[in-house]
């Protein structure tokens, strides 16, 4: 059953009463994953005009036009401060089309997004894109099980992410790693490739490797599914949220069952996932945070309007404003497929 009802997704690219933002692309990899190369092969494939500035270490970038250099240490904890100079020094040397900014190979991603979301940054960045460069050749990080604390970080937190030398890997090693990469929490990704040639320069290869989780994939026959999307600004309350969420785990006054759920959302703490299956139900702190976002899955004979009703009036009621803070209170969406 599809239902497309309601798609009532806001522009957030526009801060509510402000300008638009530049859009930005953090990278995140370990050391000598490709990040650079596959940065420059970005550079080189931009759209003809278009103004993108480059912030990154100093070891990672040459001085010049665009690039910003980080220098003292790391953007993501002991170059804070370096950081915030570079990206008003960047912002005054606008206007620019794209920031992308290269992490250290130990930073934390999750750390320097909400780096770029203090004010006043908040207001002039928006972050619609977190892409994790991982090298094939170096899987062992990525295998483990449990991964392997800064891999994981690395790729809970990314939309995307992109594999350099695969070719490099046993036909059964990558595709396990690929479904790994794919799949893991919270949402799934889609995994690119781009393949780098040995002195470092990037190739042309550069494609589709996966196309996400199974939810993304076409063909499919989808289960009943509701989802929502709100903007990074969009903080809720932890407690508030917290209670909804195990209403509703338990709700059978709306004919259910819930059977799956995945949602992770900021709230004044830190960002949290609620994950929700074979009837138990967790919340733990999160390192994605691309936006607020809800997936759940129900029952063939489910009333997914009714749901859809109750989530946005929870959801509401959930909602806070952090105080001096104007951009927060931007509508997003909930849908129903
Ligand atoms: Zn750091």
């Amino acid at each position: 059953m599809i239902a497309q009802q309601g798609v009532r997704r806001q522009r957030d690219d526009v801060a509510p009463g402000g300008p638009p933002r530049l859009p930005v692309t953090v990278v995140a990899g370990f050391a000598g994953a490709g990040k650079s190369a596959l940065i420059d092969h970005w550079l080189r494939s931009r759209p003809p005009g278009e103004r993108w500035a480059l912030l990154a270490n100093a070891s990672a970038v040459e001085p010049g036009a665009g690039r910003y250099r980080v220098v003292g240490g790391c953007a993501c904890c002991n170059a804070q401060t370096s950081a915030r100079t570079a990206l008003v020094r960047l912002l005054r040397e606008g206007p620019w089309n794209r920031l992308v900014v290269e992490l250290d190979g130990a930073a934390q991603p999750a750390a320097l997004v909400d780096l770029l979301r203090t004010p006043p940054f908040d207001a002039l960045l928006l972050v619609d894109g977190i892409v994790s460069v991982v090298d094939a050749t170096r899987p062992g990080p990525f295998e483990t099980e449990p991964m392997h604390p800064l891999a994981r970080a690395q790729v809970e937190v990314s939309t995307r992410i992109v594999l350099n030398y695969a070719d490099r890997l046993t036909e059964a090693r990558r595709a396990a790693l690929l479904r790994r990469l794919a799949d893991a929490p919270p949402f799934g990704r889609p995994v690119d490739r781009f393949d780098t040639s040995p002195s470092g320069q990037p190739t042309d290869r550069f494609g589709a490797l996966l196309p996400g989780p199974p939810a993304d994939r076409p063909g499919d026959a989808a289960p009943p599914i509701v989802e929502g999307r709100w903007p990074a600004d969009q903080v809720f309350d932890r407690r508030r949220l917290q209670v909804h969420v195990a209403g509703w785990a338990a709700d059978r006054t709306i004919e259910g069952p819930l059977v799956r759920a995945v949602g992770v959302f900021r709230t004044e703490r830190d960002w949290y996932q609620w994950r929700f299956g074979n009837g138990q139900s967790s919340f733990e702190a999160c390192a994605y945070r691309l936006e607020n976002r809800l997936q759940m899955e129900f029952g063939a004979a489910t009333p997914l309007a009714a749901w859809r009703a109750a989530l946005d009036a929870d959801l509401a009621g959930a909602r806070i404003a952090l105080s001096g803070d104007a951009s927060h209170g931007a509508r997003g969406s909930v849908r129903v497929r």
